[in-house]
């Protein structure tokens, strides 16, 4: 079967698009909010100031309570 280039797709014009990024995001992350090109804001905690993973309800370092940001998801 031979290689025809104008029969492949070629997925490298929709990179730029954000639905596509986001739906990137989700599949490698299960989160719908997750876009992996964006950088997001470490979360620290507000007392100790140690970097944080986000899923922690409590900071393992000091023990303070952590806000968890909820979003949609
Ligand atoms: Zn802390």
């Amino acid at each position: 079967m031979p290689f025809t280039p104008g029969g492949c797709r070629d997925l490298r014009k929709y990179i730029n698009d954000p639905e596509v990024k986001k739906a990137f995001g989700k599949l490698l992350t299960g989160r719908s909010n997750y876009i992996p090109v964006e950088e997001k804001p470490q979360p620290k905690c507000p007392n100790c100031k140690i970097f944080l993973s986000g899923d922690e309800k409590f900071c393992p370092e000091c023990g303070t309570k952590l806000q968890q940001e909820k979003t949609n998801q």
